[in-house]
């Protein structure tokens, strides 16, 4: 059975849509397009697309409000797109239920691979007992993490936030989801906690912790964790 996966793009760019439309339908997509935020909505209703392509620079109403009505009752994987380069803006989206952002330009590779990535989580919540990277492999179901096949021993607060990124790899969270997660929603906003557990989870697996191989930073909005390889 060959059912094609269904996408929502939101979008007002004409040569984004139509390179977008292209790539996609390329690749065996099913496209349809909104140029407009409320048309969007309705077509998020009527079209039930499997994902969701999201312009935040809308004509009629702005793609954060689009995100917040759509969100209100459906959660299909939205991804971002934008030109705008806001950090702040795009923090917004993703603590509103984005799932992940893609900022113009942005060449086909990256756009599938985050299309593939958003569409995987929605099917599987975690990445089954194991995570395996490079030479990373943490079991979930053991608590163990091994890097080049020795046992790395992080501390519970190390572990619960490492194995939170693992569990969302490929897809960047949000300080502010981070800190919720870990420490709870009574914690300050002040990420000083976390990036002193994220400097000490580094020092312990990544061979040089100012250029990361698996915990990546975004700036200004979190940290991504390399793609799990293992799949199921
Ligand atoms: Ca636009």
């Amino acid at each position: 059975m060959t059912t094609k996966v269904k996408v929502l793009l939101i979008e007002d760019d004409k040569s984004i849509t139509s390179f977008v439309t292209t790539a996609l339908e390329g690749s065996g997509y099913k496209v349809t397009n909104a140029s407009k935020g409320r048309e969007g909505v309705s077509l998020a209703a009527s079209f039930c697309p499997d994902i969701i392509l999201l312009d935040l620079g809308l004509p009629d109403i702005d793609g954060i409000e689009v995100l917040k009505q759509i969100r209100s009752w459906s959660n299909v994987p939205v991804i971002i797109i934008s030109a705008r380069t806001k950090e702040q803006e795009k923090v917004i989206a993703l603590d509103l239920g984005a799932d992940d952002y893609i900022t113009k330009p942005f060449g086909t590779g990256e756009l599938m691979a985050r299309i593939r990535t958003s569409l995987r989580h929605i099917h599987t919540k975690t990445p089954g007992h194991i995570y395996r990277a490079l030479d990373l492999e943490i079991n979930f179901e053991k608590r163990m993490i091994r890097l080049e096949g020795k046992e790395v021993h992080l501390t519970q607060i190390e572990y619960q936030l490492l194995t939170l990124l693992a569990e969302n790899s490929g897809r960047v969270l949000t300080y502010s989801y981070i800190m919720n997660a870990i420490w709870g929603p009574y914690m300050d906003n002040n990420n000083q906690i976390l990036r002193v557990n994220m400097a000490n989870i580094r020092r312990k697996i990544e061979k040089n912790p100012a250029q990361p191989q698996y915990v990546f930073t975004e700036i200004g909005i979190g940290y991504r964790m390399l793609e799990n390889e293992y799949q199921i």
